[in-house]
């Protein structure tokens, strides 16, 4: 398995919406820190976008779920399934799942439906909650996970990943306008940002261009990667849009799309 020498290597598998696109798959991210891979959610077709991105599940260390909409952990189930193929012997390292307060109650009830089908061997399956009222943060070997609560669903979190050579990066999943992102994402090298719809579109609970460049703006970051985009948003010009407030670098994601975040 490869390893990523210094820095964070992000991978956009989805930057799509819960709307069927080729294009644009549901919503995941992928990111390396060292020998970690650690994914952001996993709406439909981010198994196949996996190994577009030459990774399989099995090397997958963390999943990290920023809420439960289908769009964003629809291929949960199949990936817990598939990690059983064909003797449940492939895994040999544990797999961490955290997301916001809720997550084991969702599993459960995954588990009601599914069973043994989605319950991994002994000892490699470990479920972390974060808090998902106030900011809370866990450290492990190879980087550190800071979240704080975004304003979408009830367990809504968005996520800071802090390498332990200083970088760092923040996926705020879905969410509205909220102050928490602001904090978290204080001086981060890069943001990755809901933008579900254009300006004149838009609706509550989610972004629009140039409220995410307000986000980005306040939080003093200077590489802002949009992302989560509605059909619509491939009709208008998001770019223009997110200029109105935010004149940082500015990147329109794309499926497969890979960042290196270093020095
Ligand atoms: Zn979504
Ligand atoms: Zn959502």
């Amino acid at each position: 398995m490869s390893s990523v020498q210094s820095g964070i290597k992000v991978t956009i598998l989805g930057s799509g919406t819960c709307v069927p696109s080729l294009a644009r798959s549901s919503c995941s991210v992928l990111m390396q820190v060292g020998a970690s891979k650690l994914l952001f959610d996993s709406g439909p077709g981010t198994m196949r976008r996996l190994l577009e991105a030459n990774t399989t599940i099995f090397d997958l260390s963390h999943v990290f779920y920023s809420h439960f909409h289908p769009d964003h952990s629809g291929e949960f189930v199949p990936l817990l399934f598939a990690t059983k193929y064909p003797d449940g012997s492939r895994r040999k390292s544990p797999l961490t799942v955290g997301g916001g307060r809720g997550l084991l109650n969702f599993y459960e009830g995954l588990q009601n439906v599914y069973g043994q089908w989605i319950e991994l061997a002994p000892g490699l399956l470990e479920i972390i909650e974060f808090d998902n009222k106030n900011a809370d943060a866990i450290t492990f070997e190879e980087f550190s996970v800071y979240t704080a609560p975004v304003k979408h669903n009830e367990e809504s979190i968005a996520f800071r990943i802090a390498s332990t050579d200083g970088y760092s990066v923040v996926y705020t999943g879905d969410t509205d306008y909220c102050e928490s992102i602001i904090d978290l994402a204080k001086d981060a090298d890069l943001l990755i940002c809901e933008c579900a719809l254009p300006d004149k579109l838009r609706v509550p609970g989610h972004l629009t261009p140039s409220l995410a460049g307000e986000l980005a703006t306040k939080a003093g970051v200077g590489n802002l990667v949009l992302t989560h985009f509605y059909p619509e948003c491939d009709q208008a010009d998001i770019a223009a849009e997110c200029r109105k407030s935010y004149d940082g670098q500015l990147i329109l994601a794309e499926d497969l799309m890979e960042l290196e975040i270093k020095s």
